[in-house]
């Protein structure tokens, strides 16, 4: 049987311009700084690192080391049970560095630490305390885990000054236990995302879908529903990528039309912004959509 392995071309990216990457790189020499964006190599990079206001620039970094606790079956990072510690100078280093790079929006995401009791809910809030204090104008949102469900974890990182608060559902309910480790469910973030929101009301929240895991429309629209009655504020959708045969499969390569009528629908159903595209991320140019729709 013939298998269809070649990408549709609106997955074919461009590789970032040499100047502008170069510059980037120059900017984060000797900062020590790891970000998602240069790891996982973002098809992303320019449009949120480069632009002419470094104001809005955004860059993903992650805290808490490399190996994850779980295993979900979309996700290329290396698991075990019992990571090695955490590094308690990380918040220190990680504002330090933040402030001197000067970038507007920076996005704190993490393995699951399952290990630690407190799953590094009070690691993440010392290292936005850090970056507030360090960097007052800088926006912060935090990526989280569900810390399996610990409420006062979430309130947590929720109460710690932060600009946004994100945690990812991934996909609908239904396929939520072929996708994500079974540990993680839909029902338990969605109740990490209403946590957030009663924890400081007002707080901006913010959840991420994959498309193409084999979801149908009305599972969409019913997710899409269950997000607005907790009043999570921002939704993005993008394709799922295999990243390596041991992954699971991609069922289908949504067209960029598909993509746009959810966020034409998102929008219509009262969320605030929505970025929805095949190579969008939930971390994509999160500075310029948070400038342009919150604090304007
Ligand atoms: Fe970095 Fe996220 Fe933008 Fe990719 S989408 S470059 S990971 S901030
Ligand atoms: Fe990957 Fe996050 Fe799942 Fe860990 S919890 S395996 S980092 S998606």
């Amino acid at each position: 049987k013939k298998q269809i392995t070649r990408l549709p071309e609106w997955l074919k990216t461009p590789i970032p311009d040499g100047n502008n990457f170069k510059k980037i790189k120059n900017d984060l020499r000797g900062l020590n700084l790891h970000t998602v964006c240069e790891e996982a190599r973002c098809p992303n990079i320019s449009d949120c690192w480069g632009g002419s206001d470094k104001s809005a620039a955004t860059a993903t970094i992650m805290l808490m080391g490399d190996t994850c606790t779980r295993g979900c079956r979309f996700c290329s990072v290396k698991t075990a049970a019992k990571p090695p510690p955490l590094d308690p100078h990380e918040p220190e280093n990680t504002a330090e560095a933040l402030k001197r790079w000067g970038l507007g929006y920076v996005v704190l995401t993490s393995v699951d630490r399952d290990d630690l009791a407190d799953g590094g809910a009070r690691h993440f809030a010392e290292t936005i305390r850090k970056i507030k204090a360090k960097a007052p104008t800088m926006l912060v949102e935090a990526l989280t885990g569900d810390f399996a469900g610990d409420l006062e974890m979430v309130k947590i990182v929720a109460t710690s000054g932060l600009d946004v608060y994100a945690h990812n559902v991934e996909t609908v309910e239904e396929l939520t236990p072929f996708v994500r480790d079974r540990r993680a469910k839909f029902r338990q973030s969605l109740a990490v995302l209403e946590a957030a929101k009663l924890a400081k009301p007002g707080l901006i929240t913010k959840t991420s879908m994959m498309l193409g895991l084999g979801e149908t429309e009305e599972q969409v629209m019913e997710a899409l529903k269950e997000l607005r009655k907790i009043d999570v504020d921002v939704v993005t959708f993008g394709q799922y990528m295999r990243p390596t045969k041991r992954h699971m499969k991609v069922e289908e390569y949504v067209t960029p039309a598909v993509f746009e009528m959810w966020r034409e629908r998102a929008l219509e159903m009262g969320f605030l912004y929505c970025a929805s595209g095949p190579l969008v991320r939930s971390s994509y140019k999160a500075g310029e959509a948070f400038i342009e729709n919150v604090l304007k």
